[in-house]
This record gives structure tokens, sequence and C-alpha cells, in this order.
């Protein structure tokens, strides 16, 4: 059976599929993110099922990219599909307050701690504007302080800095260079976004008390989670908290990814730091798109529209209430943990054997990989410079050939509710098997 696990998988059909959409579909991907930059062709999917994927081609793929966040209870769970289908009969769409909408929306107040008052979006890039723009009618100032190498969408002002080609491209640490990363983007809309280097208190409270007559809001990741593993310093997100009270500025978690995978009530909930406003999207509606935005009442009801033909649609509603029934039964926060500790203590076993340096760590359902380093970065730039990309690009290139799928987005790991103990041993297995080759 090992050797039969252990055989790379064949994917012609995946590089067909690809060549006939590249003719019809730009770049034959519906987002950037769905082919890596150097890879030959995707691998073109039929379905999913628990925390497995399938491919055009027949093969299994124990999954842990999670179609980037959302499935934090595997694929097709149950109690979603029903509650969609039974939507299904009653509307698709119907732009109006229904009862499961006045349920969903009290359920998060019940839920999130920052939540006095909710409002929705279909997505974390639309949520994330609204919240900027609800910062700026409460405070009536413009500036948005912005931590180099976090993401939280992909509108003009929000893709700046987010990445680097170049560790140069950088600029100086306590002054970062406002990175652009599309064609076509207005680098003028960034002129209200001050760049700063996260986990450092000292440099935020400068910044903060020489502009704090022109700084709206402070918007981070609680875990920087999309550029990199990185947790926060002890006390780090509790000081901003108190800076952003003492200057009078907004402080926006943006729990895009955190949400629901760290705790049912954030990373606000799991760190005990309670902001101004946060969003939410991804893991909220287990699949379906949808956003939520949630905060105290008086900045919540600053005046500002909330404009969207497909906001708080009803199959989302209904998938979102379902997600989070389930996610309040049982006891999925501990088992995220057991299975999170299983992989990364795993993993890092693996490394000691073969002599290959990485560092490995997880919060509940979101577990970290990173060559090169032994220990945690402190922000992005440290990680940057010192991560081994390439190594981890060729790990996930040979991990998917042998049938575990890894994103090829600085090292995240997502587990699902339908992840087991089986599904572990097996990627360990796999893990070992790569280790192996490319010590
Ligand atoms: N914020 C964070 C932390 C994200 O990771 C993402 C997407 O990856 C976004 C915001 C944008 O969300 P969406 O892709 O739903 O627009």
């Amino acid at each position: 059976e090992r050797n039969e696990v252990m055989e790379k998988l064949k994917t012609e059909k995946s590089k067909a599929l690809f060549e006939e959409t590249k003719m019809y579909l730009v770049d034959g991907v519906a987002s950037s993110f769905h082919k890596a930059a150097d890879e030959e062709y995707p691998i073109c999917l039929e379905k999913g099922k628990g925390s497995k994927v399938y491919d055009v081609d027949g093969n299994e793929y124990i999954d842990y990219i999670g179609a980037f966040g959302p499935m934090i209870l595997g694929f097709c769970p149950d109690a979603v599909n029903q509650a969609v289908i039974k939507q299904l009969d009653k509307g698709s769409h119907l732009s109006a307050v229904t009862v499961d909408l006045c349920n969903l929306s009290k359920k998060l107040t019940e839920i999130i701690p920052c939540a006095e008052k909710v409002s929705y979006q279909n997505s974390g890039t639309e949520a994330n504007m609204h919240a900027f723009r609800l910062a700026r009618a409460y405070t009536g100032k413009k500036k948005i302080i912005k931590f180099e190498g976090q993401y939280h969408g992909w509108s003009d002002e929000e893709k700046v800095s987010i990445d680097a080609n170049f560790v140069s491209e950088l600029g100086v640490r306590e002054h970062p260079n406002r990175l652009f990363h599309s064609k076509g983007q207005r680098h003028e809309t960034a002129d209200d976004i001050i760049i700063l280097p996260w986990n450092d208190l000292e440099l935020l409270e400068c910044v903060m008390q020489k502009y704090s007559s022109e700084i709206a809001a402070v918007i981070t990741e609680p875990i920087m989670c999309d550029s990199g593993p990185i947790l926060p310093k002890p006390g780090y997100l509790a000081g901003m908290r108190a800076l952003s009270i003492r200057y009078n500025i907004v402080l926006i978690f943006d729990e895009v990814i955190t949400g629901f995978r760290v705790a049912l009530g954030g990373a606000q909930q799991y760190y005990n730091v309670t902001p101004d406003l946060a969003v939410f999207a991804k893991a909220i509606a287990a699949g379906y798109p949808f956003a939520a935005i949630a905060g105290k009442k008086e900045i919540m009801e600053s005046g500002v529209q909330a404009s969207g033909t497909f906001n708080a649609n009803p199959i989302a509603v209904a998938a979102s209430l379902a997600t989070i029934e389930t996610l309040e039964k049982g006891e999925i926060y501990k088992q995220f943990e057991l299975l999170g500790n299983l992989l990364t203590k795993g993993i890092i076993e693996l490394g000691q054997i073969y002599n290959i340096t990485l560092f490995c760590h997880s919060v509940r359902s979101i577990c970290m990989i990173v060559f090169g380093m032994s220990e945690p970065a402190e922000d992005f730039r440290d990680y940057i410079e010192k991560a081994d990309s390439n190594g981890y690009k060729l790990f996930v290139k040979k991990a998917q050939e042998y049938g575990i799928r890894f994103t090829s987005k600085r090292g995240r790991i997502y587990l699902s509710s339908q992840h087991t103990e089986e599904d572990i041993m097996k990627t360990l297995e796999v893990i070992k098997l790569i280790f192996s080759e490319i010590k």
C-alpha cells in the first residue's frame, strides 16, 4: 500500500484542460492565485468532499488549501448543504429583511466581542473598504495605518505593500516604501495610507502621536496569516488597543482569515483584545461568498451607506447560520488544536531527522510552515529576508505530486473539521519522503 500511496500522480487531463481554458479565460484562471507563477499548469479540480479534493484525472488529494480559507467544515458539509437546499426553494435572492437575516445578525452580536452592530458585504475586500469608510466618517480624519506585508483586499487603496519581489524594494524599515502590485493601480489612492512594520509598538506610538490629528484608523490582521506565519508579540495587540484609544484612532481587526478559525469569536476572543471594528469573510459561510463588518454601535451607525445588490444574499446567510451552528456544537476547536499540534510537531521532528531548517507552528485550524528559519519571524521584512521561498515552492510541488495540496502562498496550512488523524499521518509519510528526496 505504501508504494501505491507514494507513486507520483498523473495529471494529463488537467494539463489539457488548462490549455483549452487559456484560449477563452484570461491567463486560464479566475484568480491570479489559482496558479503559482512558476507552475506549468494548475490541477483542475472536479469536486471536493470532506478533507479531500478530486481532480479531472481522478486523483485524490488531502487538501490543506481550503479554497484559500473558507472550507472550515471541509468540502460539502452536510449541515450547510441542507440549509442551502432549503433556502433555494424559497428563492436565491430576495434583497429584503428576512427571519434568517435577523437571526444571523443577533447571533454575530452574541459571539463576536466587538459586535454591537453588524453589516454585510460579499467579500473581504469590500468589507475592509467599508470599514475604512466607517472609520473616516466617524473620526472625520483620512489617513489609515496599514502594516507591511498584510493583505486586506485587491482595491486600489488596499493592495499596497503586500509583497516584495526584491528586499531592496521594501525601502527603509521605519519608512517602508509604498509598493503597488498590479498594473492599472492608481498610486494616488494610497496617499492616505501610512505603511509601517508590524510588531513594533514603539514606532507605532511615534507615528500615532505625530499624526494623530490625521489618522482615522489602524488596520491589522491580529495574527499575520496572509503574509507569513507571524504571531503578535506578547502585549502588542493590547498595546495597539491602548494607543488607538489614546489618540482617537479606530482600531480595525481584519479577521478575514482568523475569524471563526482560531475561535468562534475570532482572534479578538483568542487574545482577549477587543477592536472597534472587525471584518469577517472566508470561513464565515464555509464556502459561500459572504462578509460581515462588526463593531461599536456609534461607529457602525456613523451614517455610511451600505450599498451592494447581493448584500446579505439569503443563500449565504443560510450557509453562515448553519456554519456557526455547526461550529458551536461539539469540540471542533479542541480537535483543531490536537490535529494542528500533531501535524506541526511531526513536521518539526522530520525536519530534525533530515537536517532541514524549518519552523512550524499552529493556532488551532491555521498551521504555518517556513523553510530556512528555525524561529518565528518578527515581521514581514524579517520573513522575506530569511525564509527560503524556493525551498517551500519545491516542497509544495512535490507534495502535490504525491497527493497532498498545500497553498503556494507562504506556508499557510488550513485544517477543516473533516481532517482526521489518519489524514495527518498520511501527510507526514509524504513529507518524510519529500524531505528524504530534497535533503
Ligand atoms: N483580508 C485578508 C487577511 C485576506 O487574507 C483576504 C483574502 O485573502 C482579504 C482580506 C480579501 O478577502 P476577499 O478575497 O474575500 O476579497
